[in-house]
């Protein structure tokens, strides 16, 4: 990138489209920032905000560290989740000074109801387990010394033990209710997650004069 385009380009932020965006926008408008298009219907990836050097740009929610991590966002906002994913490749880089407290829920084990876990875990079997959080399910049966296999997939993990692909999941979840709708039970809470500002180190440094107060006015709109 060139040195020059790059100290005239604005404040980057990278969100997610979905939660993260909607519950973003509420502290963006307590720091006075309101964002130039309808999410709703733009195919824009780039979107401006009424602060001229203020830009979002949209992308997958476990993209949004590797922007930050590599400085083509300079602030992004990601769920604990996708940093626990995230951190065991790419640990350096990031700096985390606040939790917004928005996109609240919790990682769980679930397994179809009237499967005993308790008792399979008692009885030493080795389980099967689907998620998308590979590492933090791994942690987490490793530290309870439970044999497991896991087997890494992308979405609708409530379905694999519906269908004899797993005997659990591994799954964030919040009001339980599509765990229900599948016949699924939590048994056992991982982690409790919510979502972080993330800063780009380097960038920190260097345009803190810009970043600095965004951060600020972040911590303001989540006292509030
Ligand atoms: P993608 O759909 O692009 O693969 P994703 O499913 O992780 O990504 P979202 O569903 O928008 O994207 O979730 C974004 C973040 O919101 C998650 O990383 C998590 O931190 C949080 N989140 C996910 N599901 C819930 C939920 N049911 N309740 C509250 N927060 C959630
Ligand atoms: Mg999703």
């Amino acid at each position: 990138m060139i040195a020059a385009a790059e100290g005239r380009r604005p404040i980057t932020l990278a969100l997610s489209k979905g939660r993260i965006f909607d519950e973003t926008l509420p502290l963006l408008a307590e720091a006075g920032i309101t964002v130039n298009e309808d999410l709703g219907s733009t195919r824009k990836l780039i979107i401006s905000t009424s602060d001229p050097d203020l830009r979002i740009i949209i992308v997958r929610a476990s993209d949004v560290p590797t922007y930050v991590q590599y400085g083509a966002a300079d602030l992004g906002v990601a769920g604990k989740d996708v940093l626990y994913e995230h951190e065991g490749i790419h640990p350096a880089g990031l700096y985390q000074p606040l939790d917004l407290e928005i996109a609240r829920c919790r990682l769980s084990v679930a397994v179809p109801a009237g499967f005993d876990y308790e008792a399979a875990v008692y009885q030493g079997a080795r389980l099967r387990v689907a998620t998308k959080y590979v590492e933090a399910a791994r942690e987490h049966f490793a530290a309870k010394g439970v044999h497991v296999d896991i087997i890494k997939l992308y979405g609708s993990m409530e379905l694999a033990p519906l269908v004899g692909l797993a005997d659990a999941i591994v799954d964030l979840v919040s009001t339980g209710s599509t765990l229900r709708a599948n016949h699924l039970v939590a048994v056992e809470d991982i982690m409790s997650i919510s979502s972080r500002l993330i800063v780009n180190q380097a960038a920190l440094k260097t345009r803190r004069e810009r970043i600095q107060p965004l951060i600020d006015a972040f911590r303001r709109a989540v006292a509030d």
